[in-house]
């Protein structure tokens, strides 16, 4: 068996449960008695099941914790008491203890509880319960385990479907969907922490007649080795996004427009001076254009005034005569 099992208990605690379930030998078992250090352990380290004792008073506000927070509440825990009835009269009132049990199990939060009776006792219970008790254990156990297997499961598809719904399957650039997401995230950052941001949209010219002249094969080859080599050109706070067709975004972090300007016409050389060789018969000449725009304190949270000023400039680029940068600075840029 794979799991990983934290016990948060005394050493004590963790002998019991050895002592009547040898099969955890087979888990990866820790024992963390300092309820203090418990919540950053399981932090750092989420294991797929945690077996509280159910007689340590702050086990109780753990589970709590754990249930309430959502990135750590798919881990199955477990109270599991060892103690006589009157042991645990002081956190469970009542003459009911185990009703007492999973009442108190279930307002935490808690996946299961179950008790064990302490060896003082072994010789008044009879060997039937002695091993059901163990049998109860055991079966919460492993339904813990099968249900954070198929939890890790799911977030693994997840994890895999994010990846296909936000990227572009042609250039393995980001997507459109990706920088609906990401530019609203990167203005609130900008803004909170009073840095600026620019932003590039780059038009590749003349693209039509590639597709006409060499077909689309040769077309989508191009758009592939275009972002190749600006995925290996940029700097590490660059973030480029396939936006449409031939048109590219790049979000610049921390960027000022001198800057970015200065990012745009470096790209628009890089991509100008070097042919694109496609199935090393064909060296394909090719230029961009480029508008630059950069975030303004009237601009909205979504982008969309930032974008359309890159855009407008980019419009002036091409009609200007293509193959150029624009960032003509407005007021207030
Ligand atoms: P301009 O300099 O004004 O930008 O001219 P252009 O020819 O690049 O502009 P236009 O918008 O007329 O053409 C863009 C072309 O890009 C048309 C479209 O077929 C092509 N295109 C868009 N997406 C793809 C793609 O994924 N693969 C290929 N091969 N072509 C694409
Ligand atoms: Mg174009
Ligand atoms: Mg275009």
């Amino acid at each position: 068996m794979n799991a990983s099992i934290l016990i948060v208990g005394s050493v004590e605690f963790h002998a019991t449960l050895l002592d009547r379930l040898h099969y955890l030998a087979t888990c990866s078992v820790e024992v963390i008695p300092s309820t203090r250090e418990v919540m950053s352990s399981i932090q750092v380290k989420k294991p797929d099941l945690l077996i509280f004792s159910a007689n340590q008073a702050s086990s109780w506000e753990i589970c709590r914790m754990v249930k309430q927070n959502s990135s750590l509440a798919w881990i199955y825990c477990i109270f599991v008491s060892d103690q006589p009835a009157e042991a645990l009269s002081e956190i469970l009132p009542g003459w009911n203890w185990e009703l007492g049990l999973r009442a108190a199990a279930l307002e935490v939060g808690a996946d299961a509880c179950c008790w064990l009776s302490s060896k003082k006792d072994n010789c008044k219970i009879a060997e039937a319960e002695w091993r059901l008790q163990n049998w109860l254990l055991t079966s919460q156990i492993q339904t813990g385990i099968r249900q954070v297997e198929i939890y890790r499961n799911l977030m693994q598809s997840n994890d895999y479907l994010s990846a296909i719904a936000l990227a572009d399957p042609l250039t393995e650039l980001s997507n459109r969907r990706a920088l609906d997401w990401e530019l609203p995230r990167q203005i609130n950052n900008a803004r909170t922490r009073s840095t600026p941001l620019s932003l590039l949209i780059l038009d590749v010219d003349y693209f039509k007649s590639v597709n006409d002249t060499h077909g689309h094969l040769v077309g989508d080859r191009v758009l592939q080795l275009l972002s190749a080599r600006l995925r290996h050109n940029l700097r590490f706070q660059d973030t480029p996004f396939r936006y449409g067709g031939e048109e590219l975004v790049i979000i610049l972090n921390n960027t000022k427009l001198t800057e970015a300007k200065l990012v745009a016409e470096r790209i628009n050389f890089l991509i100008a001076t070097q042919p694109f060789m496609i199935d090393k018969k064909l060296a394909l000449k090719i230029t961009v254009s480029i508008g630059v725009a950069t975030l303004k304190a009237n601009d909205d949270d979504q982008g969309v005034s930032l974008l359309d000023r890159a855009d407008q400039n980019l419009l002036k680029a091409k009609s200007s005569g293509r193959n150029r940068v624009v960032a003509q600075p407005e007021e207030g840029d």
